[in-house]
């Protein structure tokens, strides 16, 4: 079809809070942060089936209604906790990333990767190329794992995977809520480009991460590099500092990684630019995760305000009582349950509760059980 219009959407979700937490104690953290999510839905996916049925296991010790689901099992069982799951008798399922994709339930409110994902979303499928495994597998598993580690706006740093630029920060993920102190990138970014340029920008950001560092193992001494001048020009730093640089000038379209050959680094136009007039740039330091145990429990914005839990859950329960009696999903008879149970506590602070007309049979309890703390 010539001339054909071209209707492209932005792959960005304003409506998601991405955060990234260190892998400590992770079972009993993911307790704790549905537990204080109560009542709400969501899927937490690991890679293996056993590690599902494990993590399902100690959610439902821990008193969480969660369930398992993987290839494994059989299509009838599948099927069952499936509808379970949209008739919200379990909250939580435990799957393997197979589940999901069909699934239609507007009000999943988390999703929790339990392990670092083979691959940034629906990139594996998307591009193919899962038969050169060995090398590009290996590839990918870096992307994610320096995904998880950098301190750059979240979705800025999916949206540039995916080949889009977005202006300024979200301001809503765990980076932009607790930012890392920004320092001046001129003088790294302009060495770390140099040094792409030196070897012709033949190589992956390991490999230049290296000579900046002057790391003499046998793939540098493979082509020779440690001969070159510039090798070692960037020792006072670590790999994972020149690293997070390289990953800063990626985002800063400084440079473009080569996903068809193996994630070469080539200079952009905007690259060679800036060595000839290098500008102030600010940039940040990666986590380190390993090391920082301390921001343990920062929390972030993700449980979406005060609420209170108590007529959070009558309402809940009388949407399933209504759903049940007519057969229905319970998100078909109102979706927004944390909107309206947080109306409702304004109306009880604020006394106004003649003009409240909505589910009066919910808060006539509610305000009388109310009534009862008082006393
Ligand atoms: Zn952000």
């Amino acid at each position: 079809m010539l001339e054909a219009e071209v209707f492209k959407d932005s792959f960005r979700r304003i409506n998601l809070y991405y955060e990234v937490r260190p892998k400590i104690h992770a079972a009993k953290e993911i307790v704790k942060y549905i537990l204080s999510h109560k009542g709400k839905s969501g899927i937490i996916y690991c890679l293996s089936r056993k590690k599902v049925e494990e993590l399902a296991q100690s959610l439902q010790v821990n008193g969480i209604k969660a369930l398992p689901y993987h290839a494994g099992m059989d299509a009838a069982t599948r099927a069952r906790t499936q509808d379970m799951f949209i008739m919200e008798d379990i909250d939580v399922i435990v799957a393997t990333i197979a589940f999901g994709m069909g699934i239609d339930k507007p009000d999943v409110r988390f999703v929790i990767h339990f392990d670092v994902p083979k691959s940034l979303e629906g990139y594996y499928q998307e591009t193919g190329r899962a038969g050169r495994d060995g090398e590009i597998g290996k590839q990918l598993l870096l992307e994610t794992v320096s995904y998880a580690e950098s301190s750059v706006c979240r979705p800025k740093v999916l949206l540039n995977y995916f080949g889009e630029q977005m202006e300024g920060v979200c301001g809503n993920c765990d980076n932009c809520l607790n930012p890392k102190e920004e320092f001046e990138g001129k003088n790294y970014i302009s060495t770390a480009l140099e040094v792409i340029l030196e070897v012709k920008e033949r190589f992956k950001a390991e490999h230049v991460a290296w000579i900046l560092t002057g790391t003499k193992n046998s793939a540098i001494k493979a082509y020779s590099h440690h001969k070159l001048e510039i090798f070692g020009i960037g020792s006072e730093k670590d790999d994972r500092f020149w690293n997070a640089i390289i990953r800063q000038a990626l985002i800063a379209r400084f440079v473009t990684k080569d996903i068809d050959n193996y994630g070469l680094l080539k200079l952009n136009p905007a690259g060679l630019e800036f060595l000839d007039h290098p500008y102030s740039i600010k940039v940040t330091q990666d986590h380190d995760y390993e090391k920082s145990m301390d921001n343990e429990g920062s929390g972030g914005a993700g449980g979406g305000g005060v609420m209170d839990e108590e007529l959070f859950s009558l309402l809940k329960d009388l949407r399933k009582k209504i759903a049940k009696k007519n057969q229905l999903p319970p998100f078909v008879i109102v979706s927004a349950i944390p909107y309206y149970s947080g109306r409702i506590a304004k109306y009880r602070r604020s006394g106004g509760w003649q003009s409240l007309q909505i589910w009066k049979g919910i808060c006539r309890p509610y305000k009388n059980s109310c009534r009862r703390e008082r006393n």
